[in-house]
C-alpha cells in the first residue's frame, strides 16, 4: 500500500473522529489499514464499545447495520454501498414472519448474517463462534427457527442432537469448498491441521479436523503445535493468518472460495468514504429498537 494513501487515511481518520473496522475477509491491504481485523462478533463488539464518532465498516452491509442498531450514536460508514451479503439477501422479513406464524411457538435465532428486518423478528442473533451456546440456552423441548444459514443451523443441530427448523439459505463463497478439495488437501498435506467454517457443507465439515468461525482459526493456528494448516473458508483469512504466524503454513482448502461482495472495498473507497462521509449505512428506529435486544444478547454469549 503506499504511504501517501496510508497518510491520507490517517489524517483523514483524525479529522472525523474515525475507527476502521475489517472483516477477516477483507483484501489484505484494506487489513492493514484497519484499527481492528476480526470476526463479525468481535467487530460488533469494538464498535459496541468504540469512543470514535465514525465507524468506517469495511464488511459487508449487515455487518454496518449490526453495528448501527449497537451504536446509533456513530456515524457508520460502509465503503461501498453495494458490499451485500446473498446468503443474508436469502431471508425476508415478510417470509420469516408468514414461517414463524406456522410456528407460534417457536423461539427464532438468526445468524448475525441477515438483514435489520430480521433481526426485529429474531429472540437472539449468533455468530458462527457462539451458535451452539446461544441454541443450548434454550430448553430442549423448546422450538427453535434458525435463519437464514441451512448448514450452520444443521451444524449445531448435530452437534447438540436436537432438531431445529432450518431455512434455506447458505453461503455461496463456502459452497466452492467441496469434499473432493479436503480429500486433495489431506493428501497433500497429510500433517496438516484441516480447519473448515460451518457454513461449509456437512459433507465438508465431517472430513475436517476442527470446525471454527474465522476468530477461532485464528486462535487454534497461533495456539496449536502443528506447522501446516488448511484453511475452509473465504480465503481472505490466510492474509491474517500469515502475518500473524509468519513461521507457519496456510494452504486454502479451495482458491475459489471467494467472496466478491467482501473484497468490493478498496483502500480508495475507504479514502472517498472517511472524505465523502456520503455512504452512511443507517436502521429505521423502529427496526432497530425491535432488533437491539437480540443483537445485544448475541454479544454477551460466547
Ligand atoms: S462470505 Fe458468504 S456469508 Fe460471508 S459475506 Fe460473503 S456471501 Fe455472505
Amino acid at each position: 500500500m503506499s504511504d501517501a494513501v496510508m497518510e491520507r487515511i490517517r489524517e483523514l481518520k483524525a479529522k472525523r473522529n474515525a475507527v476502521i473496522l475489517a472483516h477477516n475477509y477483507q483484501l489484505g491491504e484494506v487489513q492493514d489499514a484497519a484499527d481492528w481485523v476480526g470476526d463479525s462478533l468481535e467487530l460488533a463488539r469494538k464498535a459496541a464499545a468504540s469512543d470514535a464518532d465514525v465507524i468506517v465498516f469495511c464488511g459487508v452491509h449487515f455487518m454496518a447495520e449490526t453495528a448501527a442498531i449497537l451504536a446509533p450514536d456513530k456515524k457508520v460508514l460502509l465503503p461501498e454501498p453495494s458490499a451485500g451479503c446473498p446468503m443474508a439477501d436469502m431471508a425476508d422479513a415478510k417470509d420469516l414472519a408468514a414461517f414463524k406464524a406456522e410456528h407460534p411457538g417457536a423461539a427464532v435465532v438468526a445468524y448475525v448474517n441477515s438483514s435489520a428486518a430480521v433481526k426485529a423478528l429474531t429472540d437472539v442473533c449468533c455468530t458462527s463462534a457462539n451458535a451452539i451456546e446461544v441454541v443450548q440456552h434454550f430448553p430442549k423441548d423448546q422450538e427453535i427457527i434458525f435463519v437464514p444459514d441451512k448448514h450452520l443451523g444443521s451444524y449445531v443441530a448435530r452437534r447438540l442432537g436436537r432438531e431445529i427448523l432450518l431455512w434455506n439459505g447458505f453461503c455461496p463463497s463456502h459452497m466452492w469448498i467441496r469434499p473432493e478439495d479436503i480429500e486433495r488437501r489431506r493428501k497433500e498435506f497429510p500433517d496438516a491441521v484441516i480447519m473448515v467454517h460451518p457454513e461449509c457443507r456437512p459433507e465438508v465439515v465431517e472430513l475436517a479436523d476442527e470446525v471454527l468461525g474465522t476468530g477461532g482459526m485464528c486462535r487454534m493456528a497461533r495456539e496449536s503445535d502443528a506447522t501446516t494448516f488448511v484453511i475452509g473458508t473465504e480465503v481472505g483469512l490466510i492474509h491474517r493468518l500469515k502475518k500473524e504466524n509468519p513461521d507457519k503454513r496456510f494452504v486454502a482448502a479451495s482458491e475459489q472460495a471467494i467472496c466478491m461482495n467482501m473484497k468490493k472495498i478498496t483502500l480508495d473507497s475507504v479514502v472517498r468514504a472517511l472524505d465523502k462521509m456520503d455512504c452512511q449505512v443507517t436502521v429505521e428506529p423502529e427496526v432497530r429498537e425491535k432488533a437491539l435486544g437480540a443483537v445485544e444478547r448475541m454479544v454477551q454469549f460466547g
